[in-house]
């Protein structure tokens, strides 16, 4: 048994509780992580607002982090001490049906337990004081020690700091990933929303080749970074302004090849389906609709070649294509520098929720060393 300091939420609209937590050894399948660093996402905050179905409570959040194995349990061959990994909310088994196809990077194999904060047998490695705290995501990063599935770790090369590419374990390759899935050379992109995941897509669809790339967002504070990303034109969306949809079409001589949803609202769906160019256009969701949303879009704009897909961690199968991505970030091809905006010790985690609630970070992480 273990004891690690944790970030529990106790149920919706609490503060977070910095506490000392018992971690159990890993179990069958099962790897023991130390967790270096772990990036704030907005999922996590899903959570605490009490508007996460997979939530429950008391919880430890966090689904962004890096670490390395302390301890693999029976019969876990692929990983062994000192590892260095990435947690993933969405694992890769390698033998279900989604795993073999080449067509999607889900695999729901754990999908079931996960969504209900224990390990794959059912139970949870942690508890505070005899009683039962659950996993979040199945990752749970804002624990110095989590227990996570092997199928849910991607073992990364070990000559890239910790800290830093904890990006990978959601915002970065989500957004990234989303880009180089869905742009050709010299495409028009739009991007709907420029926060975490927006920036990303913005720096991938610079390395896609895309030959003009468009953002938009509510506040012009977002304008510097993401040009600094490759972003060619800026269109505010604040209200007065001209409706996005027009200005786009009039840069684009008629719309876009891809547009990217980012911020989750039903009418912003539909705004990047409006401004996809006819005949081929596709607009691609990432941002997480309210419960029970739904979308109205007229017919004709698909007959007429349009499509609506969606992405999920940028499209990437955790564990065998993760390692590519990070060989661009080696590379020099993606960036990082700019998008950590704040750093914290575990005991700023309430502090970096509440600027992100503010919208006044790109990212918060937390560094427990
Ligand atoms: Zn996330
Ligand atoms: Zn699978």
């Amino acid at each position: 048994m273990n004891n690690a300091s944790a970030a529990i939420c106790a149920g919706p609209d609490t503060p977070l509780e910095i506490a000392e937590i018992a971690v159990a050894p890993p179990q069958d399948g099962e790897v023991l992580v130390e967790i270096v660093a772990s990036g704030l996402c907005h999922t996590d905050l899903t959570a605490l607002d009490g508007e996460n179905a997979s939530a429950v409570y008391p919880l430890i959040p966090g689904h962004e982090g890096a670490g390395r194995v302390i301890e693999t349990g029976p019969g876990v061959k692929s990983l062994s001490e000192g590892d260095h990994v990435i947690p993933l909310y969405g694992p890769e088994c390698g033998s279900c049906s989604m795993c073999r196809s080449q067509r999607t990077n889900l695999c729901w194999t754990i999908k079931k337990t996960r969504d209900k904060g224990v390990m794959p047998n059912g139970t949870s490695r942690f508890s505070r004081g005899g009683q039962t705290v659950h996993h979040f995501m199945g990752t749970s990063t804002l624990s110095r020690y989590t227990v996570v599935p092997e199928i849910a770790l991607a073992k990364i090369r070990r000559d890239v700091p910790l800290d830093e590419i904890c990006l990978f374990g959601c915002g970065v390759t989500t957004g990234v990933g989303a880009a180089l899935q869905h742009i050709r050379p010299g495409d028009k992109v739009a991007v709907f929303g420029l926060g975490g995941i927006g920036i990303n897509i913005i720096q991938g669809a610079r390395i896609a080749g895309a030959s003009q790339i468009i953002g938009i967002d509510l506040t012009e504070t977002k304008e510097a970074l993401a040009t600094q990303y490759g972003m060619t034109h800026f269109v505010s969306a604040t209200a007065g302004s001209d409706n996005p949809v027009e200005v786009i079409r009039e840069l684009t001589s008629g719309g876009v090849d891809v547009a990217f949803e980012c911020t989750g609202l039903i009418s912003v769906m539909r705004q990047s389906f409006d401004c996809s160019v006819a005949g081929w256009g596709k607009s691609i969701l990432l941002g997480v609709e309210p419960p029970a949303a739904e979308m109205a879009f007229p017919p004709v704009g698909v007959r007429y070649g349009k499509s609506i897909h969606g992405s999920y961690f940028g499209g990437i199968k955790g564990r065998s294509g993760l390692g590519k991505l990070i060989d661009l970030f080696v590379d020099g091809e993606i960036d990082l520098s700019g998008q950590i905006s704040h750093q914290f010790p575990l005991s700023g985690v309430n502090e970096g929720f509440r600027l992100m609630r503010q919208g006044m970070s790109v990212r918060s992480i937390i560094r427990f060393e």
